[in-house]
Formats: C-alpha cells, structure tokens, sequence
C-alpha cells in the first residue's frame, strides 16, 4: 500500500461510499447541495473543512456512506470543484478512483442569470444550456442569451 493509499485510508473509515476530496476549502455544502445530498432522506454524510493542502490553499473532504456516485453527477460539480478527486469506497479499500470532467456544454445544471432570457420563460420550457467558452479562467456563458455567467449566480441557481 503506498503512502498515499494509507492518508486516503485514515480519512476514509467508511465502509461502502464514495470519498471527494480536493475540494476547495469551503465549498463543501455547496457541493452536497449540487448533488441533491443534505435532507432528512440523505445517507450519513463526513465533511472534513478546510483542511491544509499542497494542492489548495485549504481544501474540504466529503465522505457519503452507502452510495456510488456516478459520472453524470460528478461533472456537475466541475463547475465549483474542478480539481476534485473522488474515490468509490467498497470494503473499506478504494474500488475505483473518477475525475470530474468539465465538459463544453452542461445541460440543466443552473440556470442562466438574466431575467429577460428565454429560458426564464415558463411557458416555453427549454433545456438550461451553459457553454464552456474558456477554463481558466472559467467563462460560462448561456446557450440562448449568450450573457455571461457568474459563477457566484450560477451557485445560487442550480437546478
Ligand atoms: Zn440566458
């Protein structure tokens, strides 16, 4: 087991799980938000805040017993933890290890921030289409309005 293996593995005392760790410090409750995690329904849930990193100025570490998180769910999390690394937990020992992907475009993950698009418009509903123009720094813009994004708005739309 390398040394690696042995940090993971003391953060890591669940048994069946998923662990997302190098988030940036602070965006934790962001991230369970953005995965639909937190409820009175929600699975036993570890945050470990602010915690020193090489990788981060300080980074969260977030531990969900009993279940898998798939590809689909971790993308959404590009947009405020891009640099996640996250690992499937079965047995206790790392079953397999995921990158988060930022894509070009992300489909019904926020919705865009000005008032006036059309996507605000009840009564045509359309995807929520946000395209990647750039990555660092992040430029989001929207598919229809082509307004751009803050990511600070888009936190507090998401979908
Ligand atoms: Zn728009």
């Amino acid at each position: 087991m390398s040394v690696n293996e042995q940090s993971m593995r003391r953060v890591t005392a669940i048994r069946n799980g998923t662990v997302i760790d190098h988030v940036p410090g602070g965006m934790s409750l962001t991230v369970l938000k953005m995965l639909g995690i937190g409820g009175v329904m929600s699975n036993p849930v570890s945050l470990l805040m602010n915690v020193p990193s090489k990788k981060l100025v300080s980074k969260d570490i977030i531990k969900v017993e009993d279940r898998e998180l798939n590809q689909n769910e971790l993308d959404r999390l590009a947009l405020v933890a891009p640099e996640a690394s996250v690992s499937i937990i079965r047995a206790y020992s790392v079953a397999e290890k995921l990158t988060i992907n930022l894509s070009d475009e992300m489909v019904n993950v926020a919705r865009c921030a000005f008032s006036n698009c059309i996507t605000s418009n009840s009564r045509e509903p359309l995807p929520h289409r946000l395209l990647i123009m750039g990555r660092d720094p992040l430029e989001i813009r929207c598919h229809y309005c082509g307004k751009l994004q803050e990511i600070n708005d888009l936190v507090e739309r998401l979908i």
